[in-house]
C-alpha cells in the first residue's frame, strides 16, 4: 500500500479517464472547439494554480522533470551550487546534477528538513540556488530560508514533492519561493501513477519552463509556431489520460489531507508521551500534510531496538533518501572533490539513527514507514497500533 492518494483510486478517477478516452483526444493539445478535447491538463493546472493563489502551473511528467525544468528556469549553468538537505530523494540531487549543478550538502535538524544555519555556511560565490526539500509533508524553516536567500541573492526552489497539500503560515507550499515542484507519483500525497506539477507567480519563470519542459514552445500553443523558439527543450509534458486521473485526485486532496490529520492527531495522542522519546519538530502544525509520524529517541540503540521489534527500521537505513545510502550520487560528489562518506554530515546521521517514521498516510518500507496506520485506520487500528508501539518502547 503506498500513498494515501492510491488508497482512494474509485469511480471518480474512472470516469475522468473514460470521457478522455471517449473523446479520443490523448494529448494536452487537443483542437480548441473540438467536443472530443476534454483539456483535463489545462484544467489541472488551472485548479492547481487558484488552489496555490499562484498565477501559473504546468503540469508535468513527474516530480524529478518538474525539479529540472525549474532549475534550468532559474538559469542554472555548469558548476553553479544549489544548496539542499542531505536528507531527501536521490531525484532532488540528479535533478541538480542534470541541469548541470552541483548538489551541496546541508544538515538536517529535528524537523528532518533543512537547517537554515547549515545552509548559510555553505554559502559560496558560486551558490545559484537553495533547494528546500518539505520532507514527509512537512514545510522547511522557509521563514528563515527566505531571508537567507534574499540576503545572498539566491533563488529558492521548493521541492514539494512529498508535501502535496502543505501549507507553511497560511501559504500554500511551493509559492514561498520563486518555484514549487510537487509530485504525483504513486506514494505521494496524490497521484496519477506518475506525474508533476510546477507553480510559479512569476511569468518569465513560467514562460521559460513551459519552454523546457515541450521542445521550446511557448505556453498552450495552437500550432507549430516557426520561428518563435526561443531556447531549446525537452519532452515532459502531461498527457489527458494522466491529467484525468490528475484533476480527479486533486479533487480530493483537500479531503485527503483533512483525513491524514485527524487520523495522525488520533494516532499522536493514543501514543502521547514515552520517557526519551520526542516527536519531530513541526514548523507549521496547521500545515503538514499529516502523511506520517516521526518519533525520534534520545538513545540511537534504543531506536534501534524499538524498530526490530515494530518489524521496520530506523531513517538512516530507509534507503535512497539518506545521502550515505546513494551510492551514485556519492559517486559523482568524489568525482567533484566533494564530502561524499558516510559521516560526511554528523548531524544528520546522529538524528537519522535516533528516528522512526510511523506511517499514516504513506505506507513505504523505502521511507522506513512500514510500521503504523494507513488513511483508512479504524479507530479500533490506530488504538491498536499505538498500544504496539507503546509495548516496543518498554
Ligand atoms: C518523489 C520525490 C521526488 C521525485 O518525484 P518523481 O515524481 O518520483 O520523479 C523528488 N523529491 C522528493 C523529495 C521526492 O520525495
Amino acid at each position: 500500500m503506498p500513498g494515501p492518494g492510491a488508497s482512494w483510486i474509485g469511480e471518480e478517477e474512472k470516469k475522468e479517464v473514460l470521457d478522455v478516452l471517449e473523446g479520443g483526444c490523448l494529448n494536452r493539445y487537443g483542437r480548441i472547439g473540438d467536443p472530443g478535447f476534454k483539456a483535463k491538463v489545462y484544467t489541472l493546472e488551472q485548479e492547481m494554480a487558484r488552489y496555490c493563489g499562484v498565477k501559473h502551473c504546468i503540469a508535468t511528467s513527474s516530480g524529478t522533470s518538474t525539479l529540472l525544468i525549474a532549475l534550468q528556469a532559474i538559469g542554472t549553468r555548469p558548476g553553479d551550487e544549489v544548496i539542499v538537505p542531505a536528507y531527501t530523494f536521490a531525484a532532488s540531487y540528479s535533478a541538480i546534477i542534470f541541469a548541470g549543478g552541483i548538489p551541496v550538502l546541508a544538515e538536517i535538524d529535528e524537523s528532518l528538513t533543512i537547517d537554515p544555519t547549515d545552509v548559510e555556511k555553505r554559502i559560496t560565490p558560486r551558490t545559484k540556488a537553495v533547494m528546500p526539500v518539505h520532507m514527509l509533508g512537512n514545510p522547511s524553516d522557509m521563514d528563515a530560508i527566505t531571508a537567507l536567500a534574499e540576503k545572498h541573492g539566491l533563488a529558492v526552489i521548493e521541492d514539494c514533492c512529498q508535501a502535496v497539500g502543505a501549507s507553511y503560515k497560511g501559504k500554500r507550499a511551493g509559492t514561498l519561493g520563486q518555484m514549487g515542484a510537487f509530485s504525483l507519483n504513486i506514494y505521494k500525497t496524490i497521484t496519477a501513477g506518475d506525474g508533476g506539477l510546477l507553480i510559479t507567480d512569476d511569468d518569465e519563470l513560467y514562460e521559460l519552463a513551459f519552454a523546457y519542459h515541450d521542445q521550446g514552445h511557448s505556453p498552450n500553443r495552437a500550432g507549430v509556431e516557426v520561428g518563435k523558439r526561443r531556447i531549446l527543450g525537452l519532452t515532459f509534458r502531461m498527457n489527458e489520460l494522466t491529467g484525468a486521473v490528475a484533476l480527479a485526485q486533486f479533487r480530493k486532496l483537500d479531503g485527503i489531507v483533512s483525513t491524514l490529520r485527524t487520523k495522525k492527531r488520533r494516532l499522536r495522542e493514543a501514543i502521547a508521551t514515552i520517557d526519551g522519546m520526542h516527536y519531530r519538530t513541526v514548523h507549521d502544525p496547521e500545515g503538514e500534510c499529516g502523511t506520517l509520524l516521526t518519533v525520534i529517541f534520545d538513545d540511537p540503540a534504543r531506536a534501534a531496538t524499538v524498530a526490530e521489534r515494530l518489524g521496520t527500521m530506523t531513517v538512516d537505513h530507509s534507503g535512497w533518501h539518506v545521502y550515505s545510502n546513494m551510492e551514485h550520487v556519492l559517486r559523482f560528489l568524489k568525482e567533484h572533490d566533494r564530502p561524499h562518506e558516510k559521516g560526511a554530515y554528523p548531524q544528520t546521521d546522529d538524528i537519522l539513527s535516533r528516528s522512526i517514521n510511523l506511517s499514516v498516510g504513506v505506507v513505504d518500507a523505502g521511507l522506513g514507514s512500514a510500521f503504523g496506520i494507513n488513511i483508512n485506520s479504524s479507530d479500533e487500528e490506530i488504538a491498536r497500533t499505538a498500544e504496539a508501539f507503546k509495548q516496543a518502547c518498554d
